[in-house]
């Protein structure tokens, strides 16, 4: 390997050395086939057994139930955006969404081409100025289920409890943060997430559902964003993202190694509070999530100027420290600290954010 660099990118993300070393292993002899993975038929025995794999990995890492679906779909995570109401709600049908940030907001947006969607505040403000999950939610008693997003990549907002849907199937966004920690998923009707925070290269998404919520196909929903086409020929109506979802399955084969989802969820809980501490013990950098909603994937802080952001995104790439731009909309900066991240790089980051801070008040 050239130098140690540690990447703080919200999305496409950092994935595990040892995926990325074993797929170039492989790249062009898969099996000794003497071609690329990315060059078999999808129908064929040796990819049908990656794609095999792949699943039961999950399910096994997650502890699916067993008579909840899964796919692996094109599209990423806005692709699930338009696929949720299609395939859950009839025309006109009403759906309720939980708004906590961009990308719930986003969600609603999209939904709104196809339902009868009512927006809910999900945060407000408290006293000192933090934010904090709305507690009584205004759910229509016609909703057809609850849509929302436990962790909100731009703001860093984490919900660690589910919202009381008042018995409305719960749906959500997962996209950064499935697999970062354990959840019971006979809870959720529908789980839905990109690949590229946690689990794989772009454009891929995976969907865990209860197929009981699945409305009869309406006759316009287009037929790769139908599940009850992903149902039939197992995620493979047409050609599935299968390099994604190889190397999807390659970072399950690697959390199992790591000990499986508690055992992640631990290591990053470690992570966050090592980085959350020390913004929280210096009077220069600033986070301004309230403690109990602070996502422990994405870390959104602030310099004490905006005027400091180039020249300490300067020294944090010459350090090998990338990617730590907060998003246009929030501004800052934003540490993505998901599962390939070690604590070593949230170490060399927090290191050099205490020398920056010395060289400032110099
Ligand atoms: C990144 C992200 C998305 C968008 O995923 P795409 O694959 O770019 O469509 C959606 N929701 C959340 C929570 C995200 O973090």
């Amino acid at each position: 390997m050239s130098k140690q660099v540690y990447n703080f990118c919200a999305g496409p993300a950092m994935l595990p050395q040892d995926v990325m070393r074993e797929a170039q292993r492989e790249f062009c002899d898969f099996n000794q086939l003497g071609v690329s993975v990315m060059e078999l038929s999808h129908r064929g025995s040796h990819y049908m057994k990656v794609a095999e794999q792949a699943e039961q990995d999950l399910r096994e890492l997650m502890n699916i139930p067993s008579h909840y679906r899964v796919f692996f779909m094109h599209g990423g995570g806005r692709g699930q955006f338009s696929a949720v109401p299609l395939n859950l709600l009839t025309r006109g049908d009403a759906a309720d969404y939980l708004l906590t940030g961009h990308w719930s907001k986003g969600a609603a947006d999209e939904a709104d081409k196809y339902a009868d969607v009512s927006r809910i505040q999900g945060l407000e403000t408290d006293s000192d100025g933090h934010t904090r999950v709305t507690e009584k939610l205004r759910i229509r008693a016609e909703a057809r289920y609850l849509h929302y997003c436990p962790n909100e990549t731009i703001e860093g907002v984490e919900l660690f409890e589910l919202p009381d849907s008042q018995g409305k199937p719960l749906i959500a966004d997962m996209s950064s943060m499935l697999l970062s920690r354990s959840l019971d998923v006979s809870r959720f009707g529908l789980i839905y997430a990109g690949a590229q925070k946690n689990i794989g290269p772009a454009g891929l998404a995976i969907v865990i559902a209860d197929p009981a919520l699945f409305v009869d196909a309406r006759d316009d929903i287009p037929a790769i964003l139908d599940y009850r086409q992903m149902e039939k020929h197992g995620s493979m109506y047409n050609t599935p993202p299968t390099f994604a979802w190889y190397l999807a399955g390659k970072v399950f084969q690697w959390l199992k190694r790591q000990g499986g989802v508690a055992a992640i969820e631990e290591h990053n809980k470690a992570k966050a509070d090592y980085l959350y501490q020390y913004i929280d013990s210096s009077d220069f950098y600033r986070n301004t999530v309230a403690v109990s909603y602070r996502s422990r994937m994405n870390v959104p802080f602030q310099l004490p100027d905006r005027a400091l952001d180039p020249e300490f995104l300067r020294g944090a790439e010459q350090r090998g420290l990338l990617a730590l731009k907060g998003h246009r909309a929030v501004g800052g900066m934003r540490a993505s600290i998901y599962n390939a991240m070690p604590l070593e790089g949230v170490k060399a980051l927090v290191g050099y954010m205490e020398l920056f801070e010395k060289l400032q008040r110099r």
